[in-house]
């Protein structure tokens, strides 16, 4: 018996010596109903560009987030299922209308699924290059309220952001000169 005891300690000794990983959750999907149409239209619009994502492994939940100055955030931690929390504050979701709704899911799905960090940049007519900018879900949402606002219905300039979404080299539209 002893001999193969000696086997199994040192087998033990080694497996003790691997690097300190934690094993990786099981995929889960839970993402609520309301939000569930702006993750297929992800999809839907990843497919359309010929990319395929993977939304197998996400949760997204509403709750409170860590700064009170935005309505969602993303947390990636390695070997963890990706966590999209979009915030509570009755100034976020509730008063957002479907643009902007889908902007903010959008750009929370930028980080979680597609990995993409904050872009600031803006092109010379002043518009947000980038969906990942960190201020404005509004950058194609229809106005609330178009009168007086030349700047009001963007909605010509969905399909630039989430080209620009899916692959960061778009080169910049027409109008934004
Ligand atoms: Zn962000």
């Amino acid at each position: 018996m002893r001999p193969s005891l000696f086997v199994i300690g040192l087998v033990l000794l080694a497996l003790s010596c691997q690097p300190d990983q934690p094993p990786a959750e099981p995929p889960q999907y839970n993402v609520p109903t309301d939000i569930e149409p702006f993750v297929q239209a992800f999809r839907d619009e990843a497919r359309q560009r010929g990319q395929s994502v993977a939304t197998d492994n996400l949760i997204i939940r509403f709750g409170a987030v860590s700064d009170k100055d935005v309505c969602g955030e993303c947390l990636l931690q390695s070997n963890k299922t990706p966590v999209i929390t979009l915030s509570n504050d009755p100034l976020c979701w509730q008063q957002m209308n479907a643009q902007e709704r889908e902007c903010l899911v959008f750009h929370e799905l930028g980080h979680c699924v597609l990995k993409r960090l904050h872009k600031t940049d803006r092109f010379p007519n002043g518009a947000f290059v980038s969906l990942m900018n960190l201020n404005d879900v509004s950058v194609y949402a229809t106005c609330r309220y178009p009168i007086g606002n030349d700047d009001c219905d963007k909605r010509p300039r969905r399909s630039y952001y989430i080209d620009e979404l899916f692959n960061p080299n778009t080169p910049a539209p027409a109008w934004a000169k």
